[in-house]
C-alpha cells in the first residue's frame, strides 16, 4: 500500500480523499507543521508548490519515510465572474466568518439575469519520493443556485448544482458527489497513472 503524505488541512478535502482513494495509506499534514504557501497564478503551480513544500519539510524533519506527497489545489470558477474566485477560492471573502456568509456574498456579486454557469476544478500534484512529479486534473460543470441550499459537503457545495441535477452538492448525497466531482475525476486520473507505473 502506497504511503502518501497528504499536504492539506482542509477537513472537507481529507474526508473526500479517504473515500475517493481508499487504497492509499494517507499520512496527514501534522498540526505543528507550517502552513504551505500557495502563491502561484494557476491551480497546477499551487498544487505542485504544496506537494513539493510538504515533502521537503517532511524530509528536513527526518520523519518516517513516505512514498511521496499529494496536494490538491481546487476552486470554483464562475463564468460571470471571469473565472473567479478560481485559484483564490480559499481566500475569497476572507473577512467573513463562514461559508454560508461567503456563499451569500458570491451570489450577490452576480448581476440579475447573469449567466450562472460555473465549474469546480481540481488539480492534484503527486511528488514521489523517487521520480518525476505529475499533475492530474478534473472538472465538473454546473451552475450556481439562487441561494445556499443543503448542509452536506463543504465550502461552495451548497451553491453549486452539477449539470443533470436539480439539487446542489450540499443537498446531494456525498456518494453521488464522489462519482462526478472535480476531485473524483482528478483522483481517477491519478489512480490510472499509478496503475500504469
Ligand atoms: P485550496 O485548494 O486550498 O486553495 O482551497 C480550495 C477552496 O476551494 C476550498 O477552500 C473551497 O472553498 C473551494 N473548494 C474546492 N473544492 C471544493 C469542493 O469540492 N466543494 C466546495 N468547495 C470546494
Amino acid at each position: 500500500m502506497l504511503k502518501l503524505l497528504l499536504a492539506s488541512r482542509n477537513a472537507g478535502k481529507l474526508r473526500e480523499f479517504s473515500a475517493l482513494l481508499p487504497e492509499f495509506d494517507f499520512v496527514l499534514w501534522p498540526s505543528e507543521a507550517p502552513e504551505l504557501p500557495e502563491t502561484g497564478a494557476f491551480f497546477q503551480d499551487n498544487a505542485l508548490q504544496k506537494a513539493e513544500g510538504a515533502l521537503a519539510w517532511w524530509r528536513e524533519q527526518g520523519r518516517e519515510p513516505v512514498d511521496g506527497a499529494l496536494a490538491d489545489d481546487s476552486g470554483l470558477c464562475v463564468d460571470a465572474l471571469w473565472g473567479g474566485p478560481g485559484v483564490l477560492s480559499a481566500r475569497f471573502a476572507a473577512d467573513l466568518p463562514d461559508y454560508p456568509a461567503k456563499n451569500r456574498r458570491l451570489l450577490a456579486m452576480l448581476p440579475e439575469g447573469a449567466d450562472r454557469a460555473a465549474r469546480f476544478v481540481c488539480v492534484l500534484a503527486l511528488v514521489p519520493a523517487k521520480g518525476e512529479p505529475h499533475t492530474f486534473s478534473g472538472a465538473v460543470e454546473g451552475s450556481l443556485a439562487f441561494e445556499h441550499r443543503g448542509e452536506g459537503g463543504f465550502g461552495y457545495d451548497p451553491i453549486f448544482i452539477p449539470d443533470g441535477y436539480d439539487q446542489t452538492f450540499g443537498e446531494l448525497p456525498a456518494a453521488l458527489k464522489h462519482t462526478l466531482s472535480h476531485r473524483a475525476r482528478a483522483s481517477a486520473a491519478l489512480r490510472a497513472h499509478l496503475l500504469r507505473a
